[in-house]
């Protein structure tokens, strides 16, 4: 058994996995005393788009705490392709609304993987923070407190911040979930263009509007990969309604 999550050192490209950014194999992870992810085996392909889909506590988050690096697998392997460690952008509602950040400070967090934490930001560091937030359109937002910010204003700021650390893998829990309509179709377009531009992006989502724009869904049940290929094929009435049992 091999687990090779931490190792993100740049290398010649993995014969192994190919096109694949990660492969995961067997893997099992979950928390102390409750297995989640049970013997799950997929691939995230290079330059894609993969919606992890399923219903609430299926397991997507694990997965995507995993893929990060903050869950550990208890047995299994991920292999990661050459690229930089990935960028984790966590739910929404995990970030603090009462935490006194403004926008820059938050996207400026994105640098401290690379600076430490007390290290001031170097010239390069602030021009890559306001590309980050030009891309995102968020750079007049800069000087606001993240708590005043619409969902979707924050939910991009987040995005900003996954930029900052220029990685060509960003990993978002539900970036879409509780945003209008508008919003919601935003980040759609936004992450779409991430990747059209060289990234590879996971999102975790139970919003099937933005599962259906993926090039690939993971649809998970109860810890287990119930499917996974392009959105037609996976995400069809007879395996949604199975994997959504009225409780
Ligand atoms: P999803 O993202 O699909 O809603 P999660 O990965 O968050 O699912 O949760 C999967 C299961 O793991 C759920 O049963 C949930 O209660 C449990 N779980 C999630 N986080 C923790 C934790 N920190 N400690 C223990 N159990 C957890």
């Amino acid at each position: 058994m091999t687990i090779m999550f931490k190792k993100q050192r740049p290398g010649p490209p993995d014969a192994e996995t190919g096109h694949q950014r990660v492969r995961i194999t067997d893997l099992d992870a979950g928390y102390p005393g409750r297995p989640v992810l049970r013997q799950l085996t997929a691939d995230i392909r290079a330059l894609t788009m993969t919606a992890l889909v399923g219903p609430n506590g299926s397991g997507k988050s694990t997965l995507l705490g995993v893929l990060a690096g903050v869950i550990d697998a208890t047995s299994g392997q991920l292999r990661y392709a050459e690229g930089r460690p990935p960028a984790f952008i966590p739910q929404r509602g995990a970030v603090g609304d009462a935490l006194p950040l403004t926008a820059l400070q938050t996207v400026e967090m994105g640098r401290w993987g690379e600076r430490g934490l007390w290290r001031r930001l170097t010239r390069q560091d602030r021009a890559v923070v306001d590309s980050a937030m030009e891309r995102l359109g968020v750079a007049d937002l800069a000087a606001r407190q993240l708590g005043e910010l619409s969902g979707g204003q924050r939910q991009r700021v987040l995005i900003a911040q996954g930029l900052a650390q220029q990685s060509d893998l960003l990993l978002l829990d539900e970036p879409t979930t509780g945003l209008d309509p508008e919003a919601r179709e935003r980040i759609t377009v936004l992450l779409a263009d991430l990747v059209a531009d060289g990234t590879t992006v996971v999102q975790a989502t139970h919003d099937l509007e933005a599962a259906r724009a993926a090039d690939t869904c993971l649809l998970l049940s109860d810890g287990r990969l119930a499917g996974q290929g392009p959105p037609e094929q996976v995400l069809t009435v007879t395996a949604l309604s199975r994997i959504w049992q009225p409780a």
